[in-house]
């Protein structure tokens, strides 16, 4: 805990942190120390992380990236940091992220943007950009991210590091500040698939204070990632396992060094024993309309909560309760999360529901149904998690329609709900890292795991 807190403060260029709790992680790691001295801690007893600053926590502060939010402590941890202290793990304090979790580079954090270790004139990747950062840093050994559209895959794709998505609803949103609630998911970031097993084991489980968690018995996705395959040899672990590649994946635009990591990666499974099939996700497009209408949509509810009255920010002057309102949001929201609020009231207007939420309700089914058809023929679908490397600081930034593009082939596993992990595969232009995108169906965490560690 000692060396990775002189580590942090050494590195504070990067951006990483938005809090720092030293005195708080010295008293943890005293208690974990216990813990283990006592012979009854688990494997994470006393490994120092920290959380993206989307989840409350009753010891730090909280601001969710955002003007609002500053100065506010919340009375409660989240359920998945409560999870974590309960493991033994030492929090070392709150990382940096895009505003709200909307992002694709964390250049929309309040607090100013991350940098990637590989490149510092390049972002991280985001919206879990300094939880990436500072696992690829070496700063921690493994993080908290939160992945609406794709906030763990990309930013982990980007900085070489392990990231996964579980199903929807096998960890608690419980504190965890909402952007998208039936597309939020937490979970963790970390150097290997290994890691990220340990962690995911701790962070998992049913919470009846999240109504959309699913209720299944603790699971331990190291165990599973672990288990051998019926059939497999040790020169061919994944010897039966069938990964599908939708063509769509693989677009003719999809840049070449992105392309040429993604095969060398495939490559690698298939001398592992995996069979590679050709399969199609015929709506992988329309992910992109689909999701930024519905993500809009229910951040526009999910933020109305930010008044000036419940949390954090109030404008100092104001003439009325509406002026108050008003000023206070438009003094504390930043542009991008404006731009959603208004998507989203669009969307959501008398007038437009038909068009545009129904629709992309609709749509939205038809993707998870396109999914389920290719699971009929494979167990696993791979491709990139994004089409580029990292892009430099600043491109991008006037162009949030660009952004959005970007988030193609993390947004249909998002809105289907399914599982999915970034696995570092090789470099691009640049020297940049280049994530694999494993997507496995409802709860084959423990099958996404497994064929990531064989990777690795
Ligand atoms: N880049 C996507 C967005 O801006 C996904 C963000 C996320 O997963 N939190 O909405």
């Amino acid at each position: 805990t000692q060396a990775l807190l002189s580590r942090i403060t050494a590195h504070e260029s990067l951006g990483a942190f938005l809090h720092v709790d030293t005195d708080g992680a010295l008293v943890r790691a005293a208690k974990a120390d216990e813990l283990i001295a006592a012979g009854n801690a688990g494997p994470l007893a006393g490994v120092p992380i920290a959380h993206k600053d989307i989840y409350v926590t009753a010891d730090m502060p909280t601001t969710a990236g955002s003007k609002m939010l500053a100065g506010y402590r919340s009375p409660f941890d989240a359920t998945v940091v409560a999870k974590l202290n309960a493991a033994g793990t030492v929090s070392l304090g709150k990382l940096n992220c895009d505003e709200f979790a909307m992002g694709s580079a964390n250049e929309n954090s309040a607090y100013g943007p991350a940098h990637n270790p590989w490149d510092v004139t390049r972002v991280p990747g985001g919206s879990s950009g300094g939880s990436a950062v500072a696992v690829a840093a070496r700063l921690v050994p493994g993080t908290t991210g939160t992945d609406t559209g794709g906030s763990i895959r990309q930013p982990a794709s980007f900085t070489g590091i392990t990231g996964i998505k579980p199903t929807y609803g096998v960890c608690s949103r419980y504190g965890m500040i909402a952007f998208a609630s039936s597309l939020d998911q937490a979970g963790p970031m970390a150097r290997s698939a290994e890691d990220c097993a340990l962690l995911l084991s701790a962070m998992s489980g049913f919470d009846e204070r999240d109504a959309t968690s699913v209720q299944q018995p603790p699971q331990d996705f190291h165990a599973q990632m672990l288990a051998a395959r019926d059939g497999a040899t040790a020169a061919q672990p994944l010897k039966g396992l069938r990964i599908g590649l939708p063509k769509e994946f693989f677009p003719a635009g999809l840049t070449a060094d992105v392309n040429a990591a993604v095969r060398a990666g495939l490559a690698e499974l298939e001398k592992l024993g995996a069979t590679l099939v050709d399969v199609s996700l015929p709506r992988t497009e329309l992910a992109i309309p689909v999701y930024y209408i519905i993500a809009p949509a229910e951040a526009s509810s999910n933020l109305s909560r930010f008044d000036g009255v419940k949390f954090g920010h109030r404008v100092a002057q104001y003439d009325d309760l509406l002026d108050m309102y008003k000023k206070t949001r438009a003094e504390g929201f930043g542009p991008e999360v404006k731009r959603r609020i208004m998507i989203g009231s669009y969307v959501l207007s008398h007038g437009y529901y038909d068009a545009y939420y129904l629709q992309a309700q609709k749509l939205r089914r038809m993707i998870a149904d396109d999914f389920q058809q290719c699971f009929g023929a494979c167990d696993l679908i791979a491709g990139p998690v994004a089409p580029t490397v990292a892009w430099k600081h600043g491109e991008g930034k006037d162009n949030p329609t660009q952004a959005y593009l970007a988030d193609i082939f993390t947004l249909p596993g998002s809105l289907a709900g399914l599982p999915g992990m970034s696995v570092p595969v090789g470099t691009g232009e640049g020297g940049m890292p280049v994530g694999l995108q494993l997507i496995g169906n409802y709860f084959k965490e423990g099958q996404l795991l497994h064929a990531a560690h064989a990777l690795q």
